[in-house]
């Protein structure tokens, strides 16, 4: 993605108020903690429980949103990247939703530029792959299990394809 159309969704999502990050409890890898913990998060950030994920203050959004945006926004969970694009792995299926309007304005300006959403699809799906190979099978499970946002289907592949080349999924 280019500079111009990222930071064009990122002034869409400052504009938001950072609804995506209430409760968003983002699902983090062990690489992804190392990166957080490098850009000035602390393991107080981290909740370990049947997976790893983003803290959320006492306030509901998440302990990365201050001052009305992400503060880790260069290095942010693979979940948030790919965003208004979400996933669910069940029955041997990668499936890939979109958010409803309503839940975010990145969605309405995605679908009336098709050249930016192929763009941010793309991104979404790439980060989304590295998540599914990234994350210990239980910890998947267990992220899955998660009740999402209101959502549409927009693509779905087997999970076979997703992992091919992960030596022991
Ligand atoms: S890491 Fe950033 S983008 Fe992701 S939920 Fe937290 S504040 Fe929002």
């Amino acid at each position: 993605m280019n500079q111009a159309t990222y930071e064009l969704l990122t002034t869409i999502c400052d504009r938001c108020g950072g609804r995506c990050c209430y409760y968003a409890r983002p699902p983090l890898t062990e690489e992804r903690i190392s990166i957080l913990l490098e850009n000035g998060m602390t393991l107080d950030d981290v909740l370990f429980r049947d997976h790893r994920m983003l803290d959320c203050k006492s306030t509901g959004f998440c302990v990365g949103f201050s001052e009305g945006r992400c503060r880790v926004q260069h290095v942010k969970p693979e979940t948030c990247s790919a965003g208004p694009f979400i996933f669910d792995v069940r029955d041997g299926c990668l499936r890939i939703y979109l958010r409803k309007d309503r839940t975010c304005d990145l969605v309405a300006f995605l679908k009336g530029n098709p050249a930016v959403y192929h763009e941010q699809f793309e991104l979404a799906l790439e980060k989304i792959q590295h998540l599914v190979r990234s994350l210990p099978r239980e910890e998947l499970t267990s992220f899955c299990g998660v009740e999402g946002p209101e959502t549409e289907k927009v693509a779905e592949m087997p999970l076979s394809e997703v992992l091919i080349g992960c030596a022991d999924r």
